[in-house]
């Protein structure tokens, strides 16, 4: 999970915080030393911690702080805001040309994940009603031309190739004709990646880069990578004016020093995040968002996001309607869960939701696609009948139930009782609403 432990550290210094009514300074200066050594153990590059800490510091001995009921408050407040602006505080957008198409070269070593990304891009133009193209520039990895094309075949984009005997160059003049001949108006260049920077991929990089005159140059960064790729940026950008950077792998990035980094270090904007190996794995970075979620304040408007574009809308408001009058089933309850796996892997999920990860047992609780399994299994264990009227489930059932999914009558109880409590909490909100409910009109 990323920033995992970052994320604990942090949430267990302000929990002391939180709970005092007055702050001294020496409570401010004991929570900043913790604070600074979470960010270093994330791997944050030293100066940056530095200029972080006092910045925090400085703002949380202020009168404000002090005169305030809730200090403990404030000060969270204060190192959102400051987490937010380290990571370039708000949200730096793709470039779109006035003249399409708007090229994009993607740069990055061997092995961050720059092709992959590509088309992860091209899949998230696409959403927007963009026509990307797929260039194929790099000419010297084996598979490299052959991965694109498959990767654009599973997206249904284009994928411009000339092979690998025409120079990376050419190919990127070429492609560009092609996507303003074909109307299409993304042109995503997938460069060739070294194991190290050299001499001879920057200067076949700045061709590439004066024959075509990019609107975005993306670095790819793995962010497993720490400092390492806070280095390869700051080399990357000296020689060859970034206009951006994608953080990869911050799946299996529980430091975040990268992301925590890059911008100050750089200057570089971090434009996009890919959290996973699957296409769709890639979403635009929001500072404010992703310093919300660092300090366990949950990022719902991403949730908010992912729902609107993966959600079927006309099954949701029947699942409303349903819920509203309590007619609920364990069918209805699988179609959920189909619903909620579109969103993306569940523990990813939960992360996205306000005091989950500080909230009791949370961090014990594995939920995984692999339980989610064991549920479905015990739903379709069940007859039509007792899918639609839980009630008559009685113990006998249940035995029958447990065997026929492979679980324990303990797991098939828990589940009962859990669809029980949810049924009961949904008559409640009902209630609420007035039975007929407005709900979520306006939303
Ligand atoms: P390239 O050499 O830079 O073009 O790298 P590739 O696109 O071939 O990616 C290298 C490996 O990293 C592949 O196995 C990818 O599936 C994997 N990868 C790329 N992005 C991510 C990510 O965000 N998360 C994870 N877990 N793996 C990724």
């Amino acid at each position: 999970m990323a920033f995992e432990s970052l994320s604990g550290r942090l949430q267990n210094v302000f929990s002391k915080l939180r709970g005092k009514g007055k702050v001294s300074e020496e409570d401010v200066n004991e929570a900043m030393r913790e604070v600074r050594l979470a960010l270093l153990e994330a791997d944050v590059n030293f100066k940056v911690v530095k200029d972080f800490v006092s910045k925090v510091k400085e703002k949380s001995i202020g009168k404000e702080v002090m005169n305030s009921f809730t200090p403990g408050m404030v000060i969270i407040d204060i190192v959102n805001k400051e987490l937010t602006e380290l990571m370039g505080g708000s949200q730096a957008k793709l470039a779109k040309s006035n003249k399409p198409p708007t090229v994009i070269m993607m740069a990055g070593l061997q092995g961050a994940g720059k092709t992959t990304t590509s088309a992860k891009l091209a899949k998230l133009l696409q959403k927007g009603n963009h026509r990307p193209l797929l260039v194929a520039a790099d000419i010297y990895r084996p598979a490299a031309i052959k991965q694109l094309q498959v990767l654009g075949e599973q997206i249904k984009a284009p994928v411009f190739s000339l092979g690998d005997q025409t120079s990376p160059v050419e190919i990127a003049r070429q492609a560009v004709q092609h996507a303003k001949d074909n109307g299409l108006d993304y042109v995503i260049i997938d460069t060739a990646g070294r194991l190290h920077i050299d001499e001879e991929l920057m200067e076949e990089l700045k061709q590439i880069h004066s024959v075509v005159s990019p609107d975005e140059v993306l670095l790819v960064v793995d962010a497993m990578t720490g400092q390492d790729a806070v280095n390869v940026a700051d080399s990357f950008n000296k020689q060859l004016a970034l206009t951006g950077v994608v953080l990869t792998k911050l799946d299996g990035d529980s430091r975040g020093g990268a992301a925590l980094s890059v911008k100050a270090v750089t200057g570089c904007p971090i434009k996009f995040a890919a959290l996973g190996e699957k296409i769709d794995a890639l979403e635009p970075f929001h500072p404010e968002r992703m310093a919300s979620r660092i300090l366990g304040m949950g990022d719902m408007l991403s949730l908010i996001e992912k729902a609107q574009s993966n959600i079927d809308t006309e099954k949701a408001k029947e699942m409303e309607r349903k819920m509203r009058n309590a007619e609920f089933t364990f069918d209805d309850f699988l179609e959920q869960m189909d619903q909620v796996k579109k969103l993306g892997p569940i523990d990813q999920i939960l992360e996205m939701l306000p005091g989950m990860n500080k909230a009791k047992g949370m961090k014990d609780l594995k939920v995984d696609d692999k339980q989610m399994g064991r549920v479905e299994a015990i739903v379709h264990s069940m007859t039509k009948n007792e899918k639609q009227q839980p009630e008559i489930i009685n113990h006998n059932r249940r035995k029958r139930i447990a065997t026929g999914s492979g679980t324990s009558v303990a797991e098939v109880n828990r589940l009962i009782k859990q669809f029980d409590e949810m049924r009961k909490m949904m008559k409640q909100f009902s209630g609420m609403m007035g039975g007929g409910g407005k709900g979520a009109k306006n939303a």
